[in-house]
C-alpha cells in the first residue's frame, strides 16, 4: 500500500520528517524517500531501496544534507518517490499512495499529446510521475488534482511540497486516509497517526475524501471541500494499520479488540485459551479471550530483534521461509491444550498451512482458528492489496475453481455468510489445513466493530460491493 508523512514548521523539520516517515514503515517494503524545501537551498531529495534494509538505516547518515522548514517522506510499495517537478504551477515535490489500474491507457494518451516520462527506474512508468503529468495539465493545483481524480481508475492520495507549504489531497473516495496533526508552530500530515505521539503532534483533523488542503506553519487553508460519499478501506483496521493509529476517529486496536470480543461472545466452541498470530492477530485475540471468558496465552511468539516488521521479499518461496522463521512456537504453552488462534485474514493460505502443522507437532490437542474478517472473495482493485497476480492468488478462488470449474462463478453465494456454498468453502479450507474448527467474522460484525455506516466503508474484497 505505502504510507507518507509531511510536515511544515516554523523551525527546521528534518528530525520530525525522518522519524515521522519511518513510522509508516509497516506499510511498504520497496522504496523510501524524503524531500525538504529550504528557502536558500531549494528542494533537497533522496530515494533508497528498502528491499534489504530499513528506512532509518538508509537515511540516517544522509540527514545532515537535508534542511528546511517543510518536507515530505514516503515508504512506497512500488515506485521511486518523491519526484521533484518544475512546471507552470511552480516547483514542487510529490509523493503518492496510489494504485492506477488504467496506467497503460493514460500513459498512451499522454504520449500521444507529446508528453514524456523521464523516471523509468524500475523498467515501467512510475505511477507518481504519471500523476504529476496529469496534475500539471490543470490551470492551478486544485484543477490539476481534480484532473487526477477524474482520470485514474483505482485510488490516489498525495502530498505536494511546494514553495508555499504542503498541499494534501486525499483520494476522491477516501480509500486511503490522511490524518492532520498539530503542535506548537508545526503541522504534520500522514497516512498513519501512530507517527504523532512520539513527535508531540496531536490529531487535529482527518482529511475528507477528495478534500484538498494547503498547510502552512500558521494554519490550514481548505482548497477543495470533501466529497460526501466515502469508501475508506476496511482492511486498514483489519490488517494494514498500526494498533495506535486512528482513521476517521476509529482506533485500530479498539476495532481489532471489538472484532474478537464480539466473536468470542457468540462462539460456542470449547477451548482452553486464545492466542493471537503476531502482530495483527493479537488485538483480536485479546478481545476474543475477554468476550469468551478464556485466558489469553502466548503460545506462539514473534522473534522481534531481527524481524521487526512485515518484511516481504518478492519471491513466494522466500516469503514463506521468512514468515516461518519469524514465528516461534512455544511447546510449554501448547502441550495438551485446545488452543484458539486469531489472525487477521487468510489470503493465499500458505502461511496458515505451515503454522497449523507446527502447532500440532508441538503438542496442541486441538487447533481452532478465528479470522477477523470474512473470506476474501474478490481481488482489490484499489490499494495494491492482493495486487499483481490476479484473483487466483486467493485460496477462496482456487477452491471455487475446483468446485465450479470456473473461479468467477457464483461468487455472491460464496460471499453470503452461512449459505450452503459459504459453509462448504469454509469447511474445505479448515479440512485442507487440518484445523479443528474455522470461523470467519461476519461483515455485519466487522462493520459494527469499525463503527462507521456500511455505506462509508469499502468492503469490496469481501462482498464485491464497489463498482469501478
Ligand atoms: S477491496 Fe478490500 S483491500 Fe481493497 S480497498 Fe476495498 S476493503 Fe480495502
Amino acid at each position: 500500500m505505502g504510507g507518507f508523512f509531511g510536515t511544515v514548521s516554523t523551525k527546521d523539520c528534518v528530525t520530525d520528517l525522518f522519524y515521522g516517515t519511518d513510522y509508516n514503515s509497516h506499510l511498504g517494503t520497496r522504496r523510501g524517500g524524503m524531500a525538504t524545501y529550504d528557502r536558500e537551498k531549494g528542494f533537497i531529495r533522496s530515494i533508497h531501496s528498502l528491499e534489504n534494509a530499513y528506512f532509518r538505516n538508509k537515511f540516517e547518515d544522509e540527514l545532515p544534507r537535508f534542511s528546511g522548514n517543510a518536507g515530505i517522506g514516503i515508504i512506497s510499495d512500488t515506485d521511486s518517490q518523491p519526484l521533484v517537478i518544475n512546471s507552470h504551477l511552480g516547483k514542487f515535490a510529490i509523493v503518492t499512495v496510489a494504485k492506477i489500474n488504467n496506467i497503460e491507457a493514460l500513459e498512451k494518451e499522454l504520449l500521444e499529446r507529446n508528453m514524456h516520462f523521464a523516471e523509468l527506474s524500475s523498467g515501467k512508468t512510475n505511477p507518481t510521475e504519471l500523476v504529476s503529468l496529469l496534475l500539471i495539465q490543470g490551470k492551478n493545483f486544485v484543477d490539476g488534482i481534480e484532473n487526477v481524480f477524474r482520470s485514474i481508475k483505482g485510488s490516489c492520495s498525495m502530498l505536494l511540497l511546494t514553495e508555499d507549504g504542503i498541499i494534501a489531497a486525499r483520494d476522491q473516495w477516501g480509500r486511503t486516509p490522511i490524518v492532520v496533526g498539530k503542535k506548537e508552530g508545526a503541522y504534520a500530515l500522514t497516512s498513519e497517526s501512530s507517527s504523532f505521539p512520539n513527535l508531540d503532534f496531536e490529531i487535529e483533523r482527518y482529511v475528507g475524501p477528495g478534500e484538498i488542503l494547503r498547510v502552512r506553519p500558521d494554519g490550514i487553508e481548505q482548497m477543495r471541500k470533501p466529497n460526501e460519499e466515502m469508501q475508506i478501506c476496511s482492511f486498514l483496521w483489519v490488517y494494514y494499520g498500526f494498533p495506535v493509529s486512528c482513521y476517521e476517529n476509529k482506533n485500530v486496536e479498539e476495532v481489532r479488540f471489538a472484532c474478537g470480543y464480539k466473536m468470542g461472545q457468540k462462539d460456542e466452541s470449547e477451548v482452553d485459551c486464545a492466542c493471537g498470530i503476531p502482530d495483527s492477530g493479537v488485538g483480536m485475540a485479546l478481545g476474543y479471550a475477554e468476550g469468551k471468558g478464556v485466558p489469553y496465552h502466548r503460545a506462539i511468539a514473534k522473534y522481534t530483534p531481527t524481524w521487526p516488521r512485515s518484511f516481504t521479499p518478492s519471491n513466494q518461496a522466500m516469503r514463506s521461509l521468512v514468515a516461518k522463521m519469524k514465528l516461534i512456537p512455544n511447546r510449554a504453552m501448547l502441550q495438551g491444550k485446545r488452543i484458539l488462534f486469531c489472525d487477521d485474514s487468510i489470503v493465499r493460505g500458505t502461511q496458515l498451512r505451515d503454522n497449523v502443522k507446527i502447532l500440532f507437532e508441538y503438542g496442541a490437542k486441538e487447533v481452532h482458528m478465528r479470522i477477523a474478517c470474512p473470506p476474501l472473495i474478490y481481488g482489490c482493485p484499489f490499494i495494491n492489496f492482493t495486487s499483481s497476480k490476479g484473483d487466483l492468488e486467493l485460496i477462496t478462488r482456487r477452491i471455487i475453481q475446483e468446485f465450479e470449474g470456473d473461479h468467477t462463478k457464483n461468487l455472491d453465494k460464496y460471499a453470503t455468510t452461512d449459505s450452503p456454498e459459504y459453509k462448504r468453502l469454509v469447511q474445505t479450507i479448515a479440512d485442507r489445513f487440518g484445523l479443528s474448527s474455522l470461523k470467519f467474522n461476519t461483515l455485519e460484525t466487522l462493520i459494527e466493530a469499525i463503527g462507521l455506516p456500511k455505506c462509508k466503508v469499502c468492503t469490496h474484497c469481501f462482498d464485491g460491493s464497489s463498482h469501478f
